[in-house]
């Protein structure tokens, strides 16, 4: 199937990257059902080209809306000329993802002479409501900044007729939830809502269904499921020998660029000193840097200029690095739908990818969740050079007994030459 097989507007088609030959799958499942103006609830693996899923039909359709609204601005009072309005808001759960979002659909929209505009936190609230008022018709946004635009009444919801949740599952979580809720109450009943995701918790899946009108349910692979393309290794390693397992790992393969996730701030800056010292091109990013410092440090990444990023979870969702061949929990997330986000950042867009784990006695439990949602087996091999001497806690003596089956058969020697003929050491 081809994109011009969408029925797309002929500038959108030409607007597209030429290196598209075609759509993916979940692009070839949603686009015609969102074109109808549906509700849909779409369910595709991480780095399947969702972001367009949604992008396209909508410019598509805003495009024909705005002729209607322009008219329906020749009837309206001054005063309501003065408030900024839009007609598609698109949520996400980062700032990152907001920059990412728009920096695909900027040319799209551009291209079709509508205008996009991002409202999240660690802009300056003025130049937002700067750029509110040359009139957007597509905002992306992070649910904070938005809640306080809309709070002061510096941006009227009235003409939004097209939401996206992208990351919906994350937006439906607890952290998000009540101020999603408070955002939903002020747009208008008469929309068009979009839930994206890779994951969806069977206990999101009422929540989901409940800001859905009559939905159609896209599932283009099962939802929580991980790419082909990406291979998993798990090593276990003592708690305290995680760094310098990484550490030894990052000097014996050359890989290009490595992203490394660990789940606290402190530790992510910790880390990256050490890889540094190690004399490593490393740093850190965490929602606790500057806005500024956080951008300039994932666009480096991104741009090939760092190689070694250490990120917390704020990175785990959406982040499009091309060809980024590894990802490494140095330590693994205790959600495990997050430890699919996280691998995800590999293996997108049809590549291959490899996800190493470092795992010690104490993550028992998650790696069981893991193996659990993902249904891959995710055997513990041991990694040479690091002998585990950590004894496990008493607590955890009671694991499932596939546990402790990985854990005997970590202790094989295949998987330690299949990782020394990795090396050329
Ligand atoms: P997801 O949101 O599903 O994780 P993205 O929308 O971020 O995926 O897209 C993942 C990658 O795939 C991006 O680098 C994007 O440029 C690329 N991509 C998207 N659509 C296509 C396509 N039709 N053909 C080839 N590459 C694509
Ligand atoms: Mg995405």
């Amino acid at each position: 199937m081809t994109f011009a097989e969408l029925k797309l507007h002929p500038d959108l088609l030409a607007a597209l990257p030429s290196q598209y030959q075609q759509p993916t799958r979940i692009q070839q499942l949603a686009i015609p059902v969102a074109l109808t103006g549906q509700d849909v609830l779409a369910l595709a693996r991480t780095g399947s080209g969702k972001t367009l899923a949604f992008g396209l039909p909508l410019l598509q359709q805003i495009k024909l809306q705005q002729a209607k609204l322009q008219q329906a601005k020749l009837q309206q009072t001054k005063q309501d000329e003065a408030a900024p309005q839009a007609l598609v808001l698109v949520l996400v759960p980062t700032r990152e993802l907001a920059t990412q979002i728009s920096t695909v659909l900027q040319p799209l929209a551009q291209a079709m002479a509508l205008k996009l505009v991002i409202l999240c936190g660690g802009i300056e609230q003025e130049k937002q409501i700067a750029a509110l008022a040359t009139g957007p018709q597509l905002l992306v946004a992070t649910p904070g900044r938005l809640l306080d635009l809309l709070e002061q009444q510096l941006l009227i919801p009235d003409t939004i007729t097209h939401l996206v949740l992208d990351e919906a599952d994350r937006l439906l979580e607890m952290g998000f939830w009540p101020d999603i809720q408070r955002i939903l109450a002020r747009l208008p009943v008469q929309r068009q809502s979009l839930l994206f995701s890779a994951t969806l918790p069977a206990e999101l899946e009422e929540i989901a269904s409940r800001l859905l009108i009559d939905p159609r349910r896209i599932e283009a692979h099962a939802g929580n499921s991980l790419v082909d393309e990406v291979e998993q290794r798990c090593y276990l390693v003592n708690k305290g020998s995680k760094a310098q397992a990484l550490i030894g790992l990052l000097k014996q393969d050359i890989w290009s660029q490595v992203l490394v996730f660990i789940n606290a701030r402190d530790s992510a800056d910790a880390l990256a000193k050490k890889l540094n010292k190690a004399g490593i091109d490393a740093a850190a990013l965490h929602g606790n840097k500057d806005q500024q410092v956080r951008e300039q440090t994932l666009n480096e990444f991104k741009t090939g200029r760092l190689r070694v990023l250490v990120a917390t979870d704020l990175l785990a969702r959406g982040i499009d690095v091309t060809a980024l061949p590894v990802v490494f929990n140095l330590d693994l997330p205790t959600s495990a739908p997050v430890y699919v986000h996280r691998v995800g950042r590999t293996a997108r867009a049809g590549r291959s990818g490899l996800a190493i784990s470092l795992v010690c006695h104490a993550e028992a439990e998650a790696l069981a969740a893991i193996r659990t949602l993902t249904g891959s087996e995710l055997p513990l091999h041991a990694l040479e050079g690091f002998p585990v001497t950590d004894r496990v806690a008493s607590g955890e003596r009671k694991r499932p007994p596939r546990d402790k089956q990985a854990n005997r058969r970590s202790a094989g020697k295949r998987s330690i030459k299949q990782f020394k003929s990795n090396s050329s050491r």
